[in-house]
């Protein structure tokens, strides 16, 4: 497919260079969440640019990088202080990946080495994230490279793995989480990963109530870290700085990215608690992960600059009350055409599913390529989804997310609503 040559932006809107106009629907790949050229980044990139660039990380630090690591631990909860930089999501959850094994290690625990994770889930592109990810189509072409890490159901309510109990349905997922450690041995798993809330391979399914509590509960019991996987969800996207503080449970690990610098810079990071880095500190004193460009002062300042914009901007409150709206235009459309099986999502992330049969929730053959279609139809009007189908053990479903940049006023929601209640009648009034 050619894509068209973008040549500006401004807040939720992107201009090709033939003069068309896009409402930028998904934030790009859920990044772009402050909008695009916001003038107090691109002045703050130019002021670092002219200081310096790029210093490497083992040689020196700098003033962007030392206070964007405190600002970070300053917001992220509890114990989680000290914060490793990378330049990508996949980067972040591979990191995390390392530290929890190396931390396992240093407390003389070797055999503790992989991790567990859940079906329907995306933690990266790279061989260790894609070994956590599961994602069947994008697993599929390496599978027989990758490590079988996901084991586990996704806390998905409106496919539940359990519907006798859903939605009292926690206690299941935590019962099931615990049958797999015991099949697979405690003393071979060094921790949990899971997206708060599934993005990519499920298009913003948010899990039950209880369903974090439980699950760290089965985690303590069995010496098992958590990482938490916000590349997507963190810095605002769902209402709070970070997804966690909905469920008031701290993980002991959290990845970040995309939002972090909000697309002006690649910079991502992980996010590590005091005792795990005190354990490391008093054992090898090295992470042995790290890349060239981690921590340069250019997109450490970038960061911080889309930081201050967040806070300054209360871009944060903005996401809350504006994805309340969303949400409710979504549910619209989920109430009016049988094609959408379900509206959800936390805050600003949101997401549809599409169903041939609204009752039985049988999903629509792969070979139709319904979010494909969908997808496109609201590109030749003007509006970016994104697709969040291919997540699913066994059939592929069909789901878009829905997740415009915090800063999205209503009138420009109600624009997004219109363009997409279009292309849904169109969508299907063809496959009817
Ligand atoms: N983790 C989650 C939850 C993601 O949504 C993504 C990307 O979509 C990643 C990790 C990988 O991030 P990146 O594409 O920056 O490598």
């Amino acid at each position: 497919m050619e894509y068209p040559e973008i040549s500006w932006g401004k807040g939720v809107y992107l201009y090709d260079k033939e003069g068309n106009r896009y409402i930028d629907g998904a934030s790009g790949a859920i990044t772009a969440n402050i909008g695009h050229g916001v003038d107090e980044i691109a002045e703050a990139m130019y002021e670092q640019a002219k200081k310096v660039s790029f210093v490497y990380r083992s040689q020196f630090t700098s003033e962007p990088a030392e206070k964007l690591a405190e600002r970070l631990a300053e917001h992220a909860p509890g114990d989680l202080d000290w914060i490793f930089f990378v330049n990508s999501g996949s980067e972040a959850t591979e990191t995390a990946l390392k530290v929890a094994i190396q931390y396992w290690q240093e407390k003389g625990r070797p055999s503790k080495k992989r991790v567990i994770s859940r079906w329907m889930s995306y933690h990266g592109i790279t061989m260790g994230a894609l070994s956590m990810s599961g994602h069947s189509i994008r697993r599929s072409r390496f599978s027989s490279l990758l490590e079988q890490y996901p084991e586990l159901s996704p806390p998905y309510c409106y496919r539940c793995a359990f519907t006798q109990n859903c939605p009292n349905c926690a206690d299941d997922y935590a019962r099931e989480f615990e049958t797999a450690i015991q099949r697979l041995g405690p003393e071979t798993i060094a921790a949990f990963v899971f997206e708060p809330v599934i993005g990519a391979a499920g298009g913003a399914v948010v899990p039950p109530d209880g369903y974090f509590e439980k699950m760290k509960k089965v985690c303590d019991k069995y010496d098992i870290l958590m990482i938490a996987d916000e590349v997507m969800t963190g810095i605002g996207r769902t209402g709070k700085m970070f997804a966690m503080e909905h469920w008031n449970v701290q993980p002991d690990i959290v990845a970040l990215g995309k939002g972090m610098s909000a697309g002006y810079a690649p910079m991502a990071a992980t996010i590590v608690s005091d005792r795990i880095i005190q354990t490391i500190e008093s054992g090898s004193r090295v992470i042995l992960s790290g890349h060239t460009f981690s921590a340069n002062p250019q997109s450490a300042a970038t960061c911080l600059a889309v930081m201050d914009y967040i806070e300054n901007n209360h871009v944060v409150q903005n996401a809350k009350l504006q994805g309340s709206i969303l949400m409710k235009g979504l549910k619209y459309l989920e109430q009016t055409y049988p094609l959408v099986g379900e509206a959800r999502g936390l805050g600003m992330l949101c997401g549809l599913e599409l169903v041939a049969d609204q009752h039985t929730k049988e999903p629509f053959p792969l070979n139709l390529e319904v979010t494909n279609r969908l997808i496109q139809k609201c590109y030749e009007k003007g509006l970016i989804v994104y697709t969040a189908a291919g997540g699913i053990n066994g059939h592929s479903g069909d789901a878009i997310i829905v997740a415009p940049p915090l800063t999205v006023k209503t009138e420009e929601l109600q624009e997004l609503l219109t363009i997409l209640e279009e292309a849904i009648a169109e969508l299907s009034h063809e496959l009817s």
